[in-house]
């Protein structure tokens, strides 16, 4: 029997482990959603809505908002109470969209609390969770979706249920979905405890293989030729795979999980190195998922092997810049190669070889997409970066330097951190030390973060407005109710109405657009500069990774100045762009300053609620023509000041000193910091620290 389902655009390099984490999380929607990690253009939501299409039809009660079974329907169901029996409608199995920027109302639905005080009754809206329930619930770049969305999309998914509550009034209903998240790495990480809590995890790349990219071309035209003819020659492949992913389901409850099983679930997981007990539990769902989806009345070495690749990667403990995925050759050697006595006759038991790590062929049957694969020469060794850690040179995870280690596999440790570079003048960055905390001044309304003070959904309550979205300022409101009601008959006795509803304000952190432009000339000294320069600046992305900022980097040296990383979440890359970064030549420091103002203008445009940091090291001078210290003041004096706030790093080095950097940050209106006096425990840091608290 076939290992991997058959989607229309599946010839592309690990969407084959995409296609099998649908299927588990089909079968047992228990293991707790599927994230998707793939660059753009890999047709993540295709294969999604392919999915969505062979899923069979079901019956829901007539007229219920929430999509409640007939058979079984929610008891508390706020369209309830239904009874068994109910009139019923049939439905196609539902894939839900969450748009970006949804708010929290949209996905969690709604209560009506203006309602609520005018009649007593409790006025719900039902949301996505509801229109998602028994259904796929898809969200698309689910990486830039503020945190507690998606704590709560997971919430849902792990519970089964919806609950909202606001100032008493609670409201809960039947959730269970199949929670499908993509996210594209490059534009930036999800917080390791969201990770954590997806259950399975699957890395696609577009295929670098020129006949599977020739083939999802061909499929693409075919399909824009002529879609319903597309369709049509899939039409038996889908109906085969629905009615095979309905066996299983029926069949899922019935797999054995033996002991031997349990044990190896244990050995793989303590030999990875995962936190806490869930990745265990989900490897176990995972893997019966998969024994009923090969049609296994038990749990085999396989479906371990498989489940264990798609629970496990993203578990594993991690700094911000390792390379994601899981080591092959361990995952085989703490598996071992015995398998539980009377295997199924389906249960092959490839000899992996250690040298050699193929992924995709170890699965029975994953090789029928792509049979043309093993002819190209280089095919298997392009192959086998698509999940392992040692993937391509040129993908950003690469180059985190220190950060690549992994603690419990040293002897793996082949991304060496000091790679021979064709240019000459490399400095290298050293370990990343705590910076100093830099903040933006004032009040901001941007995106929840944890730099600068901003208004924000919660946090320490600053005041009430009347069209609000905070929970409800209780006193305002009776004020206000109070206020309406004075001078009127009967008063004395207080009548609170939907119109003196109150919110509160609230008061917490915002993150930024942290832009750093480097001064990489010649003037920055020697290589032992560069290297301090290029340590402060990875500390300083390391600081804002973990307060979920934006960042960007602008370069100036020799000719010009260059948008190095227009802005983006990815702090990888960021840190690639840095590592890479050579120094020499003279200093056009006017042109630095002028492309970091023309890229805050450009960011200003494109999210406007969004303050900028700007941290500029250089030692102040400028070397790219006779007057160019001049117009670097210039353009100093005329730094764009709104919603702004910027830091000059003062890289001058000597025991005589110019000061230009002063001067510049002073035409700027820029705090002044030396690079000593970056880190966080610097003493000059700890003594203003002090004086300030
Ligand atoms: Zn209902």
């Amino acid at each position: 029997m076939d290992s991997v389902p058959q989607f229309p655009f599946s010839a592309i390099v690990g969407a084959d482990e995409m296609a099998i984490a649908l299927v588990l999380t089909t079968v047992a929607p228990d293991v707790g959603g599927v994230l998707v990690r793939g660059e753009k253009g890999t047709a993540k939501s295709t294969m999604v809505r392919s999915l969505a299409a062979v899923l069979p039809e079901q019956d829901v009660v007539d007229g219920c908002r929430f999509g409640c079974d007939p058979s079984e329907p929610d008891p508390q169901c706020p369209d309830g109470p239904h009874t068994r029996g109910d009139d019923a409608v049939q439905r196609p199995a539902r894939l839900v969209e969450l748009p970006i920027g949804a708010s929290d109302d949209r996905v969690t639905g709604s209560l009506d609390l203006g309602r609520a005080l005018g009649s007593g009754q409790t006025a719900f809206e039902p949301g996505l969770l509801a229109d998602a329930h028994r259904g796929l619930l898809y969200v698309d770049e689910v990486n830039l979706l503020q945190d507690h969305l998606v704590d709560l999309l997971l919430d849902a998914a792990a519970m089964g249920r919806n609950t909202v509550e606001r100032d008493g009034v609670s409201v809960t209903h039947a959730a269970r979905i199949m929670l499908i998240g993509t996210m594209n790495p490059e534009e930036g990480e999800l917080r390791p405890q969201l990770l954590d809590r997806f259950g399975l995890s699957v890395e696609i790349t577009a295929s670098r293989v020129p006949q599977e990219r020739v083939e999802i071309v061909r499929r693409r035209l075919a399909y824009d030729a002529d879609p319903e003819g597309f369709a049509a020659t899939y039409a038996d492949a889908q109906a085969t795979l629905g009615a095979r992913l309905a066996a299983a389901q029926q069949r899922v409850a019935d797999v054995e999980l033996s002991d031997w099983a349990l044990g190896k679930i244990a050995t793989v997981c303590a030999g990875f190195d995962v936190d806490g007990m869930r990745a265990d539990i989900v490897t176990a769902r995972a893997a019966r998922a998969h024994a009923a989806w090969q049609d296994r009345d038990s749990v085999a070495r396989e479906d371990i092997r498989v489940a264990a690749k798609l629970a496990l990667p993203h578990r594993r403990r991690r700094k911000p810049f390792d390379a994601p995925g899981l080591d092959e050759d361990l995952l085989d050697r703490l598996l071992g190669d015995d398998d539980e006595p009377d295997p199924t006759p389906d249960d092959t038991n490839d000899d992996p070889d250690p040298q050699q790590p193929q992924p995709d062929s170890q699965n029975d049957g994953e090789e029928t997409d792509r049979e043309d694969s093993p002819s190209g020469g280089d095919s298997s060794s392009s192959d086998s970066g698509d999940s392992g850690q040692d993937a391509a040179p040129p993908t950003p995870h690469q180059d985190g330097g220190e950060a690549d280690r992994s603690d419990q596999e040293q002897e793996l440790d082949t991304a060496a951190p000091e790679a021979p570079s064709a240019a000459p003048q490399v400095a290298q960055a050293e370990e990343a030390y705590r910076v100093r905390s830099f903040t933006v001044r004032g009040v901001g309304r941007g995106e929840a973060g944890r730099r600068s003070r901003a208004i924000t959904n919660w946090g320490a309550t600053i005041g009430s407005e009347r069209d609000g979205s905070g929970a409800v300022h209780l006193p305002a409101t009776i004020r206000a109710a109070a206020l309406r009601g004075a001078g009127r008959a009967g008063a004395g006795r207080l009548h609170v109405a939907g119109e003196d509803l109150r919110h509160k304000v609230t008061q917490g952190r915002e993150s930024n657009l942290v832009l750093i432009a480097v001064d990489a000339s010649g003037s920055m000294g020697a290589r032992e500069r560069m290297r301090e320069v290029k340590t402060a600046v990875i500390s300083l992305l390391t600081d804002a990774y973990q307060r979920r900022d934006r960042v960007g980097v602008v370069t100036f040296r020799g000719a010009g100045a260059d948008l190095a990383l227009p802005p983006t979440h990815s702090v990888e890359a960021a840190a690639a762009c840095l590592t890479d970064l050579p120094h020499g030549g003279r200093t056009p420091l006017a042109e630095g300053l002028l492309a970091a103002a023309r890229a805050l203008e450009v960011e200003r445009i494109r999210d406007p609620h969004r303050r900028v940091l700007l941290v500029l090291v250089t030692d102040g001078r400028a070397t790219s023509g006779p007057d160019a210290l001049e117009r670097a003041r210039w353009v100093a004096d005329r730094w764009p000041s709104t919603g702004v706030d910027a830091v000059v790093v003062d890289a001058e080095t000597g025991r005589f000193r110019m000061g230009l950097a002063a001067d510049l940050a002073e035409r700027m209106g820029a705090e002044h910091v030396t690079l000593e006096d970056f880190a966080a425990d610097s003493l000059v840091t700890a003594i203003r620290e002090r004086s300030v608290a």
